[in-house]
């Protein structure tokens, strides 16, 4: 199958190269970006301020069409949060969950959202209590399907009988959904690109986070971008010994690498990382190790976020009881590092990353149909 790449894919310095090298004006570009951003159309008919000459050379070179769509009706939780699962041009199924960060009591409308978006079909670095990677790694997305997962998810947000197309409902995004952002580098800068600029997604770089399990490559080609992203690392163990048990990963980068790189990250842009540390019992919830994920913190001034574990079908991981995730936060504060304990979000719909799609890909049943948003 030789597609054409979706134009969603393509950025506005090539649209204009195109548009130039075959003699027309460059200010075509900003209307076709806001056919494709701000109307959102999925023919190129409907783009009608555009001459005919122009429409045959994008047909030419691109193919226009939504890049998710919705398998089945959003699964939703009962603390607001959204869980689609989306069918792409191939037939693979990835996963977005969106998250209200100040859940509305009832009939209260959540203000901020975020969305938590995929970027892989599976994943390669089998982290051993996560889902995206029990059934290895299919492929990386492309960029219009990164992207393609947030304008599908805010399309799905308004009322189905919504002219305004353009209205943004998701303020902030985190790549913790299936994959690993970092090891599709070459489709994600190019996503980011767009949901970030004023004529894409518009959601400001700061309200963008990237979570990593530790690739030191891409961390460092990430200090030489512009954009003001924000980085997380899914720590998840204070030494190499417990990381390496659970995060293969820590083979390749061992954690004093991984250290000097999150170094080089703080120092190079000036912004700070947040570490990600699920809590998972009798694995990485030893007191003992306290201390130790203390001074890797310290040491980078970065926040540290406790994930009480999602228990995942299959797997025998369990989250530590909950005094045990306090004295964490307890301990850690009183060592000066600044802790939290996530509140939850989405346990009743299996939000941890991979579970839906491997609930589909093995029942012959479809998604479930809850009511829409
Ligand atoms: N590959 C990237 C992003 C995807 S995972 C990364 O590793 O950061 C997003 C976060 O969810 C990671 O911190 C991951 O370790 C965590 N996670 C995976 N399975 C989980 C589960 N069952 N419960 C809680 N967190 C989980």
């Amino acid at each position: 199958m030789n597609r054409s790449r979706n134009i969603r894919s393509v950025l506005p310095r090539e649209l204009e190269d195109l548009l130039l090298r075959n003699g027309h004006p460059a200010y075509r570009v900003r209307q076709i970006l806001h056919w494709l951003y701000a109307r959102r159309v999925d023919t190129w008919e409907a783009m009608r301020n555009l001459p005919e000459s122009v429409l045959r050379i994008l047909r030419e070179n691109y193919e226009i069409r939504p890049s998710c769509t919705a398998a089945g009706q959003a699964i939703r939780a009962e603390d607001e949060s959204w869980k689609w699962l989306w069918q792409l041009a191939d037939g693979d199924y990835v996963e977005s969950v969106l998250i209200s960060a100040h859940p509305g009591r009832t009939g209260e409308v959540a203000r901020r959202k975020t969305l938590c978006v995929s970027t892989q079909v599976g994943c390669a670095y089998g982290c051993v209590f996560c889902a995206s990677g029990l059934d290895g790694f299919k492929r990386n997305l492309t960029a219009d399907e990164i992207v393609g997962q947030v304008l599908a998810a805010e399309t799905q947000l308004l009322a189905p009988d919504s002219e305004n197309r353009s209205e943004r409902r998701i303020q902030n995004l985190v790549f913790m959904g299936m994959g690993e952002p970092l090891a599709n580098y070459d489709n994600l800068l190019p996503a980011l690109t767009i949901l970030n600029a004023d004529w894409g997604g518009g959601i400001g770089a700061r309200r963008i986070t990237i979570s990593t399990c530790g690739l030191v490559p891409g961390i460092r080609r990430l200090v030489q971008e512009p954009h003001q992203f924000r980085l997380a690392i899914s720590l998840h163990g204070p030494t190499d010994e417990i990381r390496e048990r659970i995060m293969p990963v820590n083979r390749r980068y061992p954690l004093k690498d991984l250290i000097e790189a999150c170094d080089e990250y703080v120092s190079g842009t000036g912004r700070l990382i947040t570490l990600e540390y699920i809590l998972i019992a009798n694995v990485n919830d030893d007191p003992a190790l306290i201390r130790p994920l203390g001074q890797i913190a310290l040491r980078l001034r970065a926040k540290v976020n406790l994930i009480p574990y999602n228990r995942v079908k299959g797997l025998d991981w369990r989250r530590p009881p909950e005094n045990r995730q306090e004295r964490f936060v307890r301990e850690l504060e009183a060592l000066g590092v600044s802790a939290t304990l996530r509140r939850e979000k989405g346990h009743d719909i299996d939000a941890a990353c991979g579970q839906l799609r491997r609930f589909v890909k093995r029942s012959a049943h479809p998604v479930s149909t809850n009511a829409a948003p």
